[in-house]
């Protein structure tokens, strides 16, 4: 095999390879804020939607997961992170939940961090929320969501607010710490982590546990879900005002079309015929 064989080969394994991934639309965190027109659309769906996943996209999620952790395993070490643990080794099954943890107290290795999921079973809403950090200024548990963010992106965004997604995300989870576990909730934060390089890095605090974003994206979520049980699938509206904002959407943006309501009407109709 010659260097350039080689050469193509990675390209061809690797930088230019998709995978394929299923997802169904759920009320989560990573799909804030709510679209219940996209909800409906995804229950309309009988198999799972596909999304091709690049070598890139996969590189980027891949060192955000691993900075998520190095965040995550300083904050243990210094006996400050908040949530459930458990040790690497399995013979000392050691699972802890809702505090503060630092070492297994079986064999005094240091445990791993399991990411807190939050859930509110009345509007079926899922989450992982990054980490509940006790911050000693304020005397209180801080919920954390944290993102990787290019370096350059971080620079321009200095004297901006954050994306209105981490905002949503971050009073979801918050909020129902503070209900489903009683933590004092001192503020809510937000970090950008900058990459290749950690820093610059930019953090945004809200004082308060967000309810007032959380009871925000229920209510769409379950006015949606009425619409839909009284059979009104056109009284589902979706989130997106402006053509740029349909990017995301697993359904094409199909609101900017002029024949949405044939369309929704359609998809409504065959799934009724189904169920
Ligand atoms: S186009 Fe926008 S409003 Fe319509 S379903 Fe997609 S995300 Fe929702
Ligand atoms: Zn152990």
């Amino acid at each position: 095999m010659s260097k350039t064989d080689i050469h193509s080969f990675l390209t061809r394994t690797l930088f230019r390879d998709e995978i394929e991934t299923e997802w169904t639309p759920r009320f989560r965190g990573s799909s804030l804020p709510v679209c219940p027109r996209q909800l409906m659309l995804g229950k309309f769906m009988d198999k799972p939607l596909k999304k091709k996943l690049p070598f890139v996209a996969d590189y980027h999620m891949s060192v955000g997961h691993a900075i998520h952790d190095l965040v995550q395993k300083r904050w243990a070490r210094q006996g400050i992170l908040w949530g459930d643990w458990k040790c690497r080794r399995l013979e000392c099954g050691v699972f802890a939940k809702n505090k503060i943890m630092t070492r297994c107290p079986v064999c005094n290795d240091y445990l791993l961090y399991q990411e807190k999921v939050v859930h509110d079973e009345e509007s079926g809403f899922n989450g992982h929320c990054d980490g509940v950090v006790w911050v000693e200024e304020l005397k209180g548990f801080v919920v954390c969501e944290l993102k990787t963010r290019n370096s350059n992106i971080i620079k321009k965004f200095s004297n901006e607010r954050p994306y209105e997604s981490d905002r949503y995300q971050l009073a979801m989870y918050s909020y129902l710490i503070e209900r489903d576990f009683w933590l004092p909730i001192a503020g809510r934060m937000i970090v950008w982590i900058g990459k290749p390089r950690p820093e610059p890095f930019l953090e945004w605090f809200y004082p308060g546990n967000g309810k007032k974003l959380y009871d925000e994206q229920v209510r769409l979520k379950m006015q949606g879900d009425k619409m839909l049980a009284e059979k009104k699938p056109l009284e589902v509206y979706g989130r997106c005002k402006e053509p740029e904002d349909v990017g995301s959407c697993p359904f094409g943006g199909i609101c900017m079309s002029p024949k949405k309501d044939d369309l929704i009407m359609d998809m409504w109709q065959q799934w009724n015929n189904k169920i």
